[in-house]
């Protein structure tokens, strides 16, 4: 059961569709996350996963969530079959809502932000208030205000009793300019009467089998399916040049310490400095 990305068309609509059960999995335990956290970060991974996926390669997006919930901000990342995130507070436990975890409450009301990085090239970021909370819905949200492009965003995280992420996924559909509405009446329809997504994941459904109920009765061509997963790009050499960017006054601070711990926010590796690393980065800058 890797994790894997579908990419289709049927008939003037994109449809992407993705399983992201391990790499959620793996976040979730990376950043000790509580039920609730594992919920709410897995689906802003699978949400930046299929919003990078329409981006070129070596191109990266960045989607920022700021509620004024217990999670506090969320954040991740996806470039090409790669995506990496955090969630700010990981420990956060609320009463379930309708036998549901509450990730709505969690994140709470706020602001969404994405930004797309071009290749060595300029970024753009857009801004929108938060729909709901529910990450799924917030990037909805944010598709067509802030970038006017009509498109279903679904995303689903199944945590067990015993806090394992038995199962992760969701679907992106998005309108292209030439499509018929028709096309998009029939879509809205399969998406209207569609389970929740963490009920299909349940049920054994992949990538392929989410298609292939999203497209039902349309003509529908896969383009490519790809392995995605967890990755962060953090080195030692890139907290160096973050910490050269501290003022001289807190470097010399934390070269009072034998030793200083950086940890990267994305994936929690702690990288350790000396007192005689940080007079370098000093002297260096
Ligand atoms: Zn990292």
């Amino acid at each position: 059961m890797e994790n894997l990305l579908l990419k289709a068309t049927a008939e003037g609509v994109r449809i992407y569709t993705l399983r992201s059960t391990q790499l959620t999995e793996e976040a979730a335990k990376l950043h000790g996350c509580s039920h609730l956290a594992a919920a709410a970060l897995g689906r802003l991974l699978g949400g930046a996963l299929l919003l990078g996926a329409t981006m070129k390669e070596a191109e990266r997006l960045s989607i920022r969530i700021k509620g004024d919930g217990p999670l506090g901000v969320l954040q991740a990342e996806a470039r090409g079959p790669f995506v990496r995130g955090f969630v700010e507070n990981p420990n956060v436990f609320l009463p379930l809502k309708d036998g549901k975890l509450d990730v709505g409450k969690g994140v709470g009301a706020g602001q969404i932000s994405v930004t797309r990085y071009a290749a060595g090239g300029p970024s753009f970021t857009g801004y929108c208030e938060l729909e709901n909370g529910e990450i799924a819905a917030d990037l909805t949200r944010y598709l067509y205000v802030s970038e006017q492009t009509p498109s279903s965003v679904a995303l689903g995280v199944l945590v067990s009793k015993e806090g394992e992420v038995r199962a992760a996924g969701g679907f992106f559909v998005q309108a292209l300019p030439d499509c018929d509405e028709e096309v998009l009446k029939k879509l809205e329809h399969n998406v209207t009467y569609l389970p929740y997504v963490t009920q299909l994941l349940e049920l054994g459904y992949g990538p392929k089998e989410l298609l292939k109920v999203l497209t039902k009765g349309l003509d529908c061509h896969i383009l490519e399916s790809y392995p995605v997963s967890f990755k962060c790009d953090c080195s030692r050499e890139k907290m160096a040049v973050m910490l050269a960017t501290l003022g001289e006054d807190d470097l010399r601070h934390l070269a009072e310490e034998k030793e200083t711990e950086v940890q990267c926010q994305f994936c929690s590796r702690r990288y350790i400095f000396s007192a005689e690393e940080l007079l370098e980065i000093l002297e260096n800058k």
